[in-house]
């Protein structure tokens, strides 16, 4: 077996609401939502080419349009 060194890095990311640092599960898949632990904010994986990003979630009920 290839003994590699086992650096498995946490994606981090930053919360866009307020700068609070939210870690991505490595098996996180895409389009999974994590939520800010510090306010709340939901976001949605984004799959980028250096992991993944947030992308804020659309808030349910916001669209009352129908
Ligand atoms: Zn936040």
């Amino acid at each position: 077996m290839i003994n590699k060194e086992d650096d498995r890095r946490e994606n981090m990311s930053k919360c866009e609401e307020c700068d609070a640092e939210i870690s991505i599960p490595s098996d996180a898949l895409e389009g999974e939502i994590v939520t800010c632990p510090e306010c709340g904010a939901s976001f949605e994986l984004e799959k980028s080419s250096d992991g993944f990003q947030l992308k804020p979630a659309q808030t349910v009920g916001e669209d009352w349009g129908q």
